[in-house]
C-alpha cells in the first residue's frame, strides 16, 4: 500500500498552471459557501447535501460518513450514485483505509498502487481520501471519499486543509444533530410520560385563572377541545360544579395570594353533563413575593370518590346496624377493646368510652373464668381456631356477676391480628333454665313422694277402717247376745280407730297446706316463738319432768309465724315423746354457727336414732317406734315447711340411747324489712 501524500503536487507551489490553480481556488470557495449557506432546517438533509457536494468537488465515486463503534465503522451518511455501502452497514476497520485515517489522526490520501493495497481491494477501490471527524473535540469517525473508476484528483495542501475544515464543520453539524436527537428523545419521553398519566398539566394566570396551557388529556377528561380551555377566559370557573363554584375558586385565590402551594378536590361538569371529581395540585410561581404564574396538575379521582362514597355508605349501613344491635359487638386486640358497640357497654354497665380507654378485657371477666377467656382469645389470635362459641361469667361495673355467651372470630384489624365477635347476656336464660331444672327435680321428687303418699295413705287409713269394720261386726253380735260389757269394749275400739283416722286426716291436711301461703312472711323472733311453744307443751314437759335449756338471744328469722311454730312444736314434741326411760330428761334449744350460717337445733338425751334411718324418718308415715303414739307425719311436715322457706333440716345422732339433735336453717330477713 502506498500513502500518496508525498507524491501529490502542491497547488500554487510550483504548479504548472496558475490559471488552473486559480480555478481550483474559486471552486473551493464556492463549495464552502454552498455548504455553509445551505438553507437551514433539517440537519440530516443538510449533511447529506454537504456530502454530495464534497464528493462531487473531489471527483470521488462515493462519500461516506462513518461512526466508529467497537472496532468497526457504522455507515451514517452515504453519497454513492453508482452503488456503495448502505447507511447502517458496518465496515471493518482493521487493515482498511478508515483504519489508517484513525491511526494517523489527520488527512490521509491513498493512491492507486497496482491493486496491492488490501484496504482498497476490499471495496474494489482504486484510491481513497479520508479525514478523521471530531465531534465536540472527541474522535467520532471518518469522512471518506472512495474512488473506484475515477482516480484521486489533485489533493494538494489546500485540498487537504479544505478537507480538514470540512471535517470540523461536519463534526459541528453532527454534534448539533446529536443535540437535536437528544432533545427529540427527551421530548418524546416527556410526551409519553404526560400521556401515560391521567393527569392534566396546566398553566394559568394567577389573577384570572385563564389557562395558558393544558395538556391534551384535558380533552378526554371533560370532552371539551383543548382550545376551548385556553380561549375561553373563564373556562375553569364556568365548568366547576355549581355546588363547588362557591368555594373552590375562592380557596385557590386565597392560597395564590399567599403564594402557597395547595391541593383541593372539587367537581367539574363534562361536556356530556357527567360530574367529574378532580384533585388539583397547584404550584404558585412567584417573583418578588407576587404570584406570576400557576402551574398545576389535575387528577381525575371520580372513580376513587365513587368507591369512597360506596364504602362510606356501606360503612354507615353496617355501623348503624352494629350500633343499634341488641347484641354486644366487640373487637379485641392485645388484651384491650379496639371497638365496642353501645349494647356491649350496656351489658357490662359501662359507657363505650370507659371500655375503650380505661378497661382491659379481663376487667369484665370474673377471676375464675379469666384463664378460660385468655386461652380462647389466644387460640384465635394465633390461628389455632377460626371461631369459638362459649359462655363465661362476666363482671359488671356494679360488681354483679352475669353469664355471657360469646361468639368470636379471628380477624385482622388495622393490619394486626384481632378477635371480632358478638356477645349476649344470658343470665336470665341461665336462671330460667336453672329454675326449670330445679323445678323438674322437685316435681320428680314430689311425684315420687305422691306415689309413696298414695300408697301409704291408703295403707295407713285402711288399718283403722279395718278395725272399725271388724268391731262393728263384733258389736252387732254382742248386741244380739246382750253382752253389755263387750259392747262397751267394741265401742271403745271403734272410737280409738276413729281418733286415729282423724289424727291421720288432720296431719295430711296440715301437710297439704304447707305449699299454700296463708300469711305473708315477716320477721319472727325465735326467742318469742320458742317461749310460746314451750308454754303450749308445758303440761307434757312437766308430766315427764323434762328440763329445758334455751340459749338466750336467738336470731330473728323470716316466715309465717304459725308454720314456724309447727316446726318447733313437732321437734320439741318428738324430743319429749321419744325420751324413753331417761332418768334425767333434758332438752336444749339454741343456735350454732355452721359455715357462716346460723343453724337452729333441738337436742334431747332420749332414745336416739340409728344413723341408717336419719334420712328415712323425714318420709311420710315413716316411724321407727310403732309402740309410741304417732302418725309418722310430723317430720315430713317439718321438712316441708323448712324447705318451703329455703332452709334445710337434718338429724344427728350416734345411735340408739345416745339422744338426737335436729338441726334446721332458716333464711334471715331480707334487707329493708
Ligand atoms: P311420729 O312422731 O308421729 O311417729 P314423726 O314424723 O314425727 O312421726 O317421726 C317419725 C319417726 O322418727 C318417729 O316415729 C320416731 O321413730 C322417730 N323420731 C322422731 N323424733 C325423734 C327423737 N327425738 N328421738 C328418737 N326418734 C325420733
Amino acid at each position: 500500500m502506498h500513502q500518496g501524500k508525498a507524491s501529490l503536487p502542491e497547488p500554487g507551489n510550483g504548479s504548472p498552471d496558475p490559471r488552473a490553480a486559480e480555478r481550483r481556488w474559486r471552486e473551493r470557495v464556492r463549495l464552502l459557501s454552498r455548504i455553509m449557506t445551505h438553507p437551514g432546517g433539517d440537519t440530516d438533509a443538510h449533511l447529506a447535501e454537504a456530502l454530495r457536494l464534497i464528493t462531487a468537488y473531489f471527483g470521488a465515486d462515493a462519500g461516506v460518513i462513518g461512526q466508529v463503534e467497537e472496532a468497526r465503522m457504522v455507515v451514517r451518511y452515504v453519497h454513492a450514485p453508482d452503488g456503495g455501502p448502505a447507511p447502517g452497514e458496518r465496515l471493518p476497520l482493521d487493515g482498511t483505509c478508515e483504519g489508517l485515517v484513525l491511526q494517523a489522526g489527520e488527512v490521509v490520501a491513498v493512491e492507486a498502487c497496482e491493486g496491492a493495497a488490501p484496504c482498497l481491494e476490499h471495496a474494489g477501490l482504486t484510491a481513497y481520501l479520508g479525514v478523521p471527524l471530531p465531534v465536540r473535540g472527541k474522535p467520532y469517525g471518518v469522512l471518506g471519499l472512495w474512488f473506484r473508476s475515477s482516480s484521486l484528483g489533485p489533493a494538494g495542501a489546500e485540498d487537504r486543509s479544505l478537507l480538514a475544515t470540512l471535517a470540523g464543520w461536519i463534526g459541528t453539524m453532527l454534534a448539533r444533530r446529536q443535540d437535536e436527537q437528544d432533545l427529540r428523545r427527551r421530548e418524546a419521553r416527556y410526551r409519553e410520560l404526560i400521556g401515560s398519566t391521567l393527569a392534566i398539566l396546566w398553566e394559568g394566570d394567577p389573577e384570572t385563572f385563564a389557562f395558558s396551557f393544558v395538556s391534551r388529556e384535558a380533552e378526554a377528561l371533560l370532552g371539551y377541545p383543548v382550545d376551548r380551555w385556553i380561549e375561553e377566559p373563564n373556562f375553569w370557573v364556568e365548568h366547576i360544579h355549581p355546588e363547588d363554584r362557591g368555594w373552590a375558586p375562592a380557596f385557590c385565590a386565597r392560597a395564590t395570594e399567599e403564594c402557597r402551594r395547595h391541593t383541593f378536590e372539587y367537581r367539574m361538569i363534562a361536556a356530556d353533563g357527567r360530574v367529574v371529581w378532580l384533585r388539583d395540585v397547584v404550584n404558585v410561581l412567584a417573583e418578588d413575593g407576587r404570584p406570576v404564574r400557576l402551574v398545576g396538575v389535575m387528577l381525575d379521582i371520580t372513580e376513587q370518590k365513587e368507591a369512597e362514597r360506596q364504602l362510606r355508605e356501606a360503612e354507615a349501613k353496617f355501623r348503624a346496624l352494629v350500633e343499634q344491635s341488641l347484641t354486644g359487638v366487640y373487637i379485641i386486640q392485645e388484651g384491650r377493646f379496639a371497638y365496642v358497640n353501645p349494647m356491649l357497654a350496656e351489658i357490662f354497665g359501662y359507657t363505650p368510652e370507659e371500655l375503650l380507654r380505661g378497661c382491659t378485657v379481663m376487667d369484665l371477666v370474673v377471676e375464675e373464668d379469666r384463664p378460660l377467656v385468655a386461652e380462647n382469645i389466644r387460640r384465635r389470635v394465633e390461628g389455632e381456631e377460626e371461631a369459638i362459641r362459649y359462655t363465661f361469667r362476666g363482671r359488671r361495673k356494679d360488681g354483679r356477676q352475669i353469664y355471657v355467651e360469646v361468639h368470636g372470630l379471628r380477624a385482622t384489624y388495622q393490619g394486626r391480628p384481632a378477635v371480632i365477635g358478638t356477645l349476649l347476656d344470658v343470665t336470665e336464660q341461665r336462671r330460667a333454665q336453672q329454675e326449670r331444672e330445679q323445678l323438674i327435680t322437685e316435681l320428680e321428687a314430689r311425684n315420687a313422694e305422691l306415689e309413696r303418699f298414695t300408697y301409704t295413705v291408703s295403707h295407713d287409713l285402711r288399718s283403722p277402717l279395718v278395725t272399725i269394720q271388724g268391731f262393728v261386726g263384733l258389736l252387732r253380735e254382742d248386741l244380739k247376745a246382750g253382752r253389755r260389757q263387750a259392747v262397751e269394749q267394741d265401742l271403745d275400739h271403734i272410737e280409738k280407730a276413729g281418733i286415729t283416722m282423724r289424727q291421720l286426716l288432720d296431719g295430711l291436711l296440715g301437710l297439704s297446706r304447707v305449699g299454700r301461703l296463708v300469711n305473708p312472711p315477716k320477721k319472727v323472733s325465735m326467742d318469742d316463738l320458742v317461749g310460746d311453744v314451750l308454754v303450749l307443751l308445758g303440761g307434757e314437759l312437766e308430766a315427764r319432768g323434762v328440763a329445758v335449756a334455751v340459749q338466750p338471744g336467738l336470731p330473728v328469722v323470716y316466715g309465717d309465724r304459725i308454720r314456724l311454730s309447727e316446726v318447733l312444736l313437732n321437734l320439741i314434741g318428738n324430743a319429749v315423746k321419744f325420751m324413753g326411760d331417761q332418768p334425767h330428761p333434758r332438752i336444749e334449744i339454741g343456735v350454732e354457727d355452721r359455715e357462716g350460717q346460723p343453724c337452729f337445733y333441738v337436742r334431747d338425751n332420749g332414745i336416739g336414732i340409728d344413723p341408717a334411718y336419719h334420712e328415712k324418718i323425714f318420709g311420710l308415715f315413716e316411724r321407727l317406734h310403732t309402740g309410741i303414739d304417732g302418725t309418722g307425719i310430723g317430720l315430713a311436715l317439718v321438712r316441708r315447711i323448712v324447705e318451703f322457706y329455703g332452709g334445710r333440716i337434718w338429724v344427728e345422732s350416734e345411735g340408739a340411747g345416745k339422744g338426737s339433735t335436729f338441726y334446721f336453717t332458716l333464711p334471715p330477713p331480707p334487707d329493708g324489712t
